[in-house]
């Protein structure tokens, strides 16, 4: 599942960076990612309680700030934010329906995965 595969990327990068300095628990992982990376917030939430069990991540918060993808329609000019879930994240050019005249929008931005940070309990 695609969750999942983007949660290991994300679980390694992590650990990487750690390395074996890291000895506490860690209590949150802070994280930004873009709403097309995803289908849901829950499904990625399930992602990782799921991925990080038996990792120096078990039993942290996660904390997903989701940075929101935009339509621009190209008829009306209407803009607005729209967020995970609301594109077909399968689709590499996702289109949505514009909520003003009703015509298909291309969709921009909401990719990429943002700053990764942990908060150590000590
Ligand atoms: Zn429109």
């Amino acid at each position: 599942m695609h969750e999942y595969s983007l949660m290991d990327s994300v679980l390694e990068h992590v650990t990487e960076k750690l390395g074996d300095s890291i000895t506490a628990p860690i209590r949150t992982l802070r994280m930004r990612i873009g709403a097309l990376e995803i289908h849901s917030r829950p499904s990625f939430e399930q992602a990782f309680e799921a991925r990080s069990k038996g990792t120096v991540l078990e039993g942290a918060t996660l904390e997903l700030e989701i940075i929101p993808a935009k339509i621009v329609c190209g008829s009306c000019g209407h803009q607005s934010p729209i967020g995970a879930g609301e594109a077909d994240v399968h689709d590499p050019e996702p289109m949505v329906e514009c909520p003003k005249c009703g015509k298909a929008c291309p969709v921009e931005g909401g990719y990429g995965v943002g700053p990764i940070e942990v908060d150590v309990d000590d």
